[in-house]
């Protein structure tokens, strides 16, 4: 499989309890690599800009309003099918129906607050590694 970058976030709730660390475990546990992060206080217009495809949603103000509730925690990763090896790890949105040891799993509430996000491919992951760190601000191998 092809060596790939995705985007990772630690959303709000993940970051007011105090487990980006266990967070990240997960992801170098699994073989990924932190190749860019930094500590964010979204405005609303760019957690809007972010989740523009989702602008039509019936979940669309709430969910901007909780990615500007506090900073999140975001990061690139790197690594062998990284897009589909965060998806797995992350588990699915819905922390209720997520596979037991996923992250949402262990760390997440509800739908809402739910821990984490991950680009689905890996088109977005380059749309949206783009859209929060320059190329001089990811370290690859
Ligand atoms: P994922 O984050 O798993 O890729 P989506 O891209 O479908 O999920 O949705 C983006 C985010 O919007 C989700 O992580 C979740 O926080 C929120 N969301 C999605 N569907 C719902 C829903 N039915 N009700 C409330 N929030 C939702
Ligand atoms: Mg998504």
């Amino acid at each position: 499989m092809a060596i790939e970058r995705t985007l990772s976030i630690v959303k709000p709730d993940a970051v007011a309890k105090n487990v980006v660390g266990k967070i990240v475990d997960r992801f170098e546990s699994a073989g990924l690599k932190v190749v860019a992060a930094k500590m964010k206080q979204l405005s609303r217009a760019e957690a809007e800009g972010f989740y523009a495809v989702h602008a039509a949603r019936p979940f669309f103000k709430d969910l901007v309003d909780f990615m500007v509730s506090g900073p999140v925690f975001v990061q690139v990763l790197e690594g062998e099918g990284a897009v589909l090896k965060n998806r797995d790890l992350m588990g699915a949105t819905d922390p209720k129906k997520a596979d037991k040891g996923t992250i949402r799993a262990d760390f997440a509430e509800s739908i809402d607050a739910n821990a984490v996000h991950g680009s689905d491919s890996a088109e977005n992951a380059a749309i949206e590694i783009a859209y929060f760190f320059p190329a001089s601000e990811v370290y690859s191998r």
